[in-house]
């Protein structure tokens, strides 16, 4: 069965788990432990819809029975984090999704420009091979998104799309004008960012929240 690549667009989940988790992170009182289990949650429960234009192959596979057809994913999934808070996506998306291979990219956001330098990048040399699956809790400017899309696609990636919990219009903004083939999976579209570029009503500092460094 072969289906279309990633075409572009904004996708925000409207389902009544995801919208029930999202909660729980937004409440300031869940502290670390929790928010990192239920982030890694709604990760996986995302990927099911992510992953729904990606390509299979017909494959022979031998029952107890009998001979029949499956399917197989076609070509090799790359997951690419950005550090910090993207690693708790991760988890969620290899439970569901164990064959998967993971990049890294290292973001850190000038607190002045907003703007992203990069301290890593570690990736597979053929991210050409299959989809590439950009994860980041939080689409706030846009700007390491964008930079990350970028860089993915410098390094080959040419089927990409983006997983977020919170997106502000801002970013969904900023990356859609820089990257319009990529789409973007949200779990919420919030309401805009702040003078600092905090996500409102969102839910804090991602990576602070997962790891207690608030
Ligand atoms: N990064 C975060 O972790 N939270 C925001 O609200 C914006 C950017």
């Amino acid at each position: 069965m072969s289906e279309q690549r990633s075409a572009g667009g904004l996708v925000v989940f409207d389902h009544p788990l995801i919208r029930h988790k999202m909660t729980t992170l937004r409440d300031k009182s869940t502290s670390h432990r929790p928010f990192r289990a239920v982030l890694a949650q709604i990760a996986g429960l995302m990927v099911y819809e992510v992953t729904r234009g990606f390509e299979t192959e017909r494959v022979e596979v031998q029952t107890p029975m009998t001979t029949t057809t499956g399917w197989s994913l076609r070509g090799r999934v790359t997951v690419v984090p950005v550090l910090r808070a993207g690693l708790g996506m991760v988890d969620g998306v290899l439970e569901v999704m164990p064959e998967a291979r993971v990049g890294h990219l290292g973001l850190a956001r000038d607190e002045r420009t907003l703007e992203p330098t990069t301290y890593l990048r570690k990736l597979p040399s053929d991210l050409d091979a299959g989809p590439v699956v950009l994860v980041d809790p939080m689409l706030a400017t846009g700007g390491s998104a964008s930079a990350a899309v970028q860089m993915l696609r410098e390094a080959g990636a040419n089927d990409l799309r983006m997983i977020c919990l919170v997106a502000a219009p801002e970013g969904v903004s900023r990356l859609r004008a820089d990257h319009p083939d990529v789409t973007i999976y949200a779990a919420a579209l919030d309401e805009k960012l702040d003078g600092r570029g905090y996500i409102l009503p969102g839910l804090g500092d991602a990576g602070d929240r997962m790891y207690g460094t608030v």
